[in-house]
């Protein structure tokens, strides 16, 4: 399969391409040269289907024999080692949890399978590869947790000092080995600023092979259409009215939403999507007016999905093909700080469901707009205890922290205090460089 740059469709690459990378050269992103439609029998048997049977088929479809069977088979089922629960909440709405994996978000998914294929292509050339990300939040520890201990691979972790709970900090800051957490003297806006300056040093590229791990990455997004599949495999085996099916993700970057569409064009009987949003509406306000216009983050209490400018669009958009495709497939729907918390307080309240703050946008979503005859599934991107303060705030009850969160607590943290600004980030890498070719 060629991989095509949504910039240039005459700029194309292999899917190792496309992996290592993440982002084509002209500065657009890669999308498969045609999405492969599954056979209608193979949609018609999903529910006798493990997830792990059903991910590598669906994966080996997708990937149209670039990666060697056994090896894909492999990664697949490393990748997707822990449960993906439909859990029924009230009314015809369910919940698909998409956290029970090492660092409890959905982030965990295409991390962990992103990871193994890099690790795959890096492997083949005997090449080491230097993946650098900042993050708010989840990234860093599903980044950390996938990639640690993978050989011929290094992560340089940027995130802003006194911003993340110690909870979020310690899961990516206490493993050590080839994960470095670098706590920066300055805005996760100067964080993204380093990287970005770092990208775009020529030399320094082609010294470290540096690679990002962000969201518009085939092989982050490929993992999660999986999971769009296993939803309807599960509604399928409860014999759940699967003839309208609604989707209902909670919207960062897009990368979610971009995977379900991939989903639907795949072969996956979708009605239709809706894209929740919290303040930063971005996504709705273009469904509603056609002008994608990114603007400054204000800050929310789902602050995952606190995002100016969805990185995924290009890719949605050149999937869909123009704004009224868009539209007659996906549903907008924004909500603010105070109905979010009112969401997880009902829910709770009400359906016996503990919601995240993200998640609660979504499910909000089809609590309000899920008509008669319609099945809702909507996406459970992270454990509440990820955002203990805000949910027993909402409850008025204490949150049990499940041990797979608070392990990371205890143990050693390694950080390294990196001042802002590109100087000192190059010379931290090339400090670095300088140490593996001396080993
Ligand atoms: C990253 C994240 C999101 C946003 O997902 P996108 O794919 O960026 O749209 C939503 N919820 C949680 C918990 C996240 O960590």
């Amino acid at each position: 399969m060629r991989y095509y740059s949504t910039n240039d469709q005459t700029h194309q690459a292999t899917l190792e391409e496309a992996v290592l990378k993440g982002r084509a050269d002209d500065g657009g992103l890669y999308l498969p040269e045609h999405i492969p439609v599954l056979p209608q029998a193979f949609v018609s048997n999903l529910q006798a289907m493990s997830l792990q049977e059903m991910s590598y088929a669906v994966a080996n479809y997708a990937l149209q024999g670039d990666v060697e069977a056994s090896v894909l088979h492999n990664i697949v089922y490393d990748s997707l080692n822990f449960p993906i629960p439909l859990v029924y909440v009230g009314g015809n709405r369910f919940a698909l949890e998409l956290f029970h994996g090492p660092t409890m978000s959905f982030k965990d998914v295409g991390m962990r399978f992103m990871a193994r294929m890099v690790s795959y292509f890096t492997k083949q050339h005997h090449k080491e590869i230097n993946v650098l990300v900042t993050t708010s939040g989840n990234t860093g520890g599903a980044v950390a947790s996938g990639f640690y201990g993978m050989p011929g691979v290094n992560v340089y972790i940027l995130y802003p000092q006194d911003t993340l709970s110690p909870l979020q900090e310690a899961q990516f800051t206490t493993l050590g080995g080839n994960v470095t957490a670098l706590e920066v003297n300055g805005t996760l806006d100067d964080c993204r600023e380093m990287v970005a300056e770092a990208f775009s040093d020529k030399e320094l590229n082609e010294r470290m092979h540096l690679t990002s791990a962000r969201t518009i990455n085939m092989a982050r997004l490929l993992p999660q259409v999986f999971y769009y599949f296993f939803a309807f495999a599960q509604l399928a085996e409860r014999e759940q009215n699967v003839d309208q099916l609604v989707f209902a993700v909670p919207c960062g970057n897009l990368g979610n939403l971009t995977a379900g569409v991939m989903a639907k064009q795949m072969g996956l009987p979708v009605k239709r999507f809706i894209a929740a949003d919290n303040c930063n509406d971005i996504f709705t306000q273009y469904l509603a007016t056609g002008d994608f216009v990114p603007r400054k983050v204000t800050p929310s209490v789902a602050p995952a999905m606190d995002i100016g400018n969805p990185q995924n669009f290009a890719q949605l958009h050149a999937m869909l093909h123009s704004h009224v495709e868009a539209c007659e497939l996906i549903d907008g729907v924004a909500c603010d700080d105070k109905q979010i918390m009112s969401t997880i307080a009902h829910v709770w309240q009400q359906e016996h469901y503990l919601l995240d703050p993200q998640s609660a946008t979504a499910y909000r979503a089809l609590l309000e707009h899920l008509q008669p005859g319609e099945t809702g599934v909507a996406l459970a991107t992270a454990h509440p205890a990820k955002y203990r303060d805000t949910v027993e705030q909402a409850t008025g009850e204490t949150l049990r922290v499940p041990g797979t969160l608070s392990r990371f607590l205890g143990g050693t943290r390694h950080v390294t205090q990196l001042k802002s600004g590109y100087t000192s980030f190059r010379q931290f890498l090339l400090s670095r460089d300088h140490n593996n070719n001396n080993r």
